[in-house]
C-alpha cells in the first residue's frame, strides 16, 4: 500500500488562505488503511480548519466529503458534494488522487492536504514501514526477498558498500545493513552464489529516469475501446 502523512497544520492553512469555501475530500484506498486521508480524518481535519480560521479572525466554510478511491474515474459518481460549487478542494488522497482530481476538475484549485511517501507494509499497530519503491525491475528472487533498492539506504545493487558497522548501516545507523540482512538470508537459503554474482548497473529507465510509466493490460484496453466504438 501507498503511505501518505497529512501535511503540517500550518501549511495547509497557508495554501488555504486565499479561499474562503473549502472542501476537504477524503479517499477510501490506501489512505484510509494507514489512518491518515480516510472520512474520519477528512471531518477532522474540516473540523480544525474551521476552528484554526475562527481563531485567526477569518471566515472559512469547510465542509467534508469521502469517495471509494480518487483515482478512479468511477468513484467520483459517488461524490455528495460538488466540488465545482467550492472554490477550492482541499485532498487528503496520495498524489496520484490530488492529479487525477485535478484533470477531471479543471476548473476547481485541487489542493494537496498529503505528503505521499512509500510503499509500505504495516509491521506493527500503528506503524508502516517502507518495503518497495515500485523500482520497475524486481530483484527479489536473488536478494532472499529483500529489497536492496529500499532496505540499502544507498539503494545498491552489489552490496555490501564496505561501511556496514556492527551490522548497521553507516549512513543510517538506527536500522540494520540491508545488504547484511541480503547475505545472511542467502547464506541460510543455502544461496550464497547469488551474492557472489555481480551484477550489471541497474536500467534506470524502469524506474524513474522514463518518464510517466504505464501499466497497459492489452486485451483489457483494446475490449474497452471495441466497446466504445
Ligand atoms: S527490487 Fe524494486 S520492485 Fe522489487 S521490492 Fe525492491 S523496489 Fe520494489
Ligand atoms: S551500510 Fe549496508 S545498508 Fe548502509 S549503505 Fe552500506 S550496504 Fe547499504
Amino acid at each position: 500500500m501507498i503511505v501518505a502523512e497529512r501535511k503540517p497544520m500550518d501549511e495547509i492553512v497557508a495554501m488555504l488562505a486565499p479561499h474562503r469555501k473549502v472542501l476537504v475530500l477524503g479517499c477510501g484506498g490506501c489512505v484510509t488503511v494507514c489512518l491518515t486521508g480516510g472520512e474520519k480524518q477528512a471531518e477532522l481535519l474540516a473540523g480544525q480548519l474551521r476552528l484554526a480560521a475562527r481563531q485567526a479572525g477569518r471566515t472559512l466554510e469547510a465542509a467534508f466529503d469521502c469517495i471509494t478511491r480518487q483515482c478512479e474515474r468511477e468513484f467520483f459518481d459517488n461524490l455528495t458534494e460538488d466540488p465545482r460549487t467550492y472554490d477550492a478542494v482541499l485532498s487528503i488522497a496520495c498524489g496520484a488522487g490530488v492529479q487525477y482530481m485535478s484533470e477531471l476538475y479543471p476548473e476547481v484549485p485541487i489542493l494537496p492536504g498529503m505528503n505521499t511517501t512509500f510503499l509500505a507494509s504495516n509491521v506493527a499497530g500503528g506503524v508502516w514501514e517502507e518495503y518497495c519503491r515500485g523500482c520497475g525491475d524486481c530483484v527479489l528472487a536473488w536478494t532472499g526477498g529483500i529489497c536492496p533498492i529500499t532496505q540499502c539506504s544507498k539503494s545498491l545493487i552489489n552490496g555490501t558498500c564496505g561501511g556496514t558497522n556492527n551490522g548497521k548501516c553507516e549512513v543510517n545507523p538506527e536500522m540494520e545493513c540491508g545488504w547484511l540482512r541480503i547475505y545472511e538470508r542467502l547464506k541460510a537459503l543455502g544461496q550464497l552464489d547469488n551474492y557472489r554474482t555481480l551484477r550489471a548497473a541497474r536500467d534506470h529507465r524502469k524506474d524513474r529516469g522514463g518518464g510517466v510509466r504505464r501499466l497497459v493490460l492489452k486485451d483489457m484496453a483494446e475490449s474497452q475501446e471495441s466497446g466504445n466504438e
